[in-house]
């Protein structure tokens, strides 16, 4: 097997890029017989969304804005791409999992109050190399968050990837227990039933976290960008405020693995796959390839 390493990698993005913003110009019967600057620039909201395209790179030009902010030098300019050929009895394809931000409900206004993050966002904020160094803050003030609410954001998913969102959310707050031991965290979700009996064991060791099942209907601005998050469980509904909410997104396997499968011959439906037992390695039509689950 031929093994190539990337000397410059840069993820090539899915979505359409943001368009450019435009300078706004005045009129041109206002233009007639004056010397008036034509072009009056960005307003406030064109500046902003014009920054918001800053290093939403999707081809590289080497402008080296990226080496210069990465505090951790992970860019090294100078890498070139290598190949190695490796043998191996055994391949496991290891399915790591994309969350887009697509299939977030726009109900939840994700994007409108920096004091609702992703599950991802949140997992970056866990790590001691991301932005906050390891610290669970909130993006509006830099504030500890004394209240975590975590958010189904999906309508629907297929029972496997439901769970695998489950997981991933409980786990995050599993963390954040650990950093921040005196806050309230809650986890909202729908259809929990068959995850909390099959992970009851399990879940009996959670410290002083409430998963509730319940819809979210809504999610308000409060005082000091703190967040209203409206509950509706068992035909009643409540309100409740917290400093913090994380919405719960659809993970799914990744292009990169589904690519991979396909070089190497490999019949992989995701659904399929994530289908089976879940623990330990999982056979493929071939013989030496074998694939892990999302765990
Ligand atoms: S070098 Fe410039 S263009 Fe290339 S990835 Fe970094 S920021 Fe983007």
């Amino acid at each position: 097997m031929t093994y190539e390493r990337k000397g410059r990698y840069i993820v090539e993005f899915q979505d359409i890029p943001k368009a450019r913003q435009h300078h706004i110009e005045i009129p041109v019967e206002e233009r007639r017989n004056n010397y008036n600057e034509v072009e009056l620039g960005f307003d406030e909201e064109r500046a902003l969304q014009e920054a918001k395209r800053c290093l939403s790179c999707r081809r590289c030009l080497g402008c080296a804005l990226c080496w210069a902010e990465c505090k951790t030098e992970a860019i090294n300019f100078d890498m070139k791409d290598e190949y190695f050929d490796l043998e191996a009895d055994t391949i496991i394809i290891s399915a790591g999992v994309e969350r887009p931000i697509e299939r977030v409900n726009p109900l939840f206004g994700l994007g409108k109050n920096n004091n609702i993050i992703t599950d991802l966002q949140l997992e970056r904020m866990l790590s001691a190399s991301g932005p906050s160094a390891g610290l669970v803050i909130r993006p509006h003030d830099g504030e500890i968050p004394a209240s975590i609410a975590f958010v189904q954001s999906y309508a629907s998913a297929s029972p496997q990837m439901h769970r695998a969102a489950l997981f991933l959310g409980i786990n995050e707050a599993i963390l954040v227990r650990r950093k921040l031991p005196g806050a309230e965290i809650s986890l909202f979700g729908q259809d929990l039933a068959p995850f909390l009996e099959e992970q009851k064991e399990a879940l009996k060791g959670l410290d002083r976290i409430e998963i509730r099942e319940a819809v979210v209907s809504a999610l308000t601005p409060a005082e000091n960008q703190s967040l209203q998050v409206t509950v509706e469980s068992n035909g009643t509904q409540e309100t409740r405020t917290f400093d913090l909410v994380v919405l719960l997104t659809q993970p799914q396997i990744s292009q990169d693995v589904k690519n991979l499968s396909k070089k190497l011959g490999l019949t992989m439906s995701y659904a399929n796959f994530l289908a089976q037992d879940v623990t330990g390695l999982i056979s493929t039509e071939k013989e030496t390839l074998k694939l892990t689950a999302v765990q």
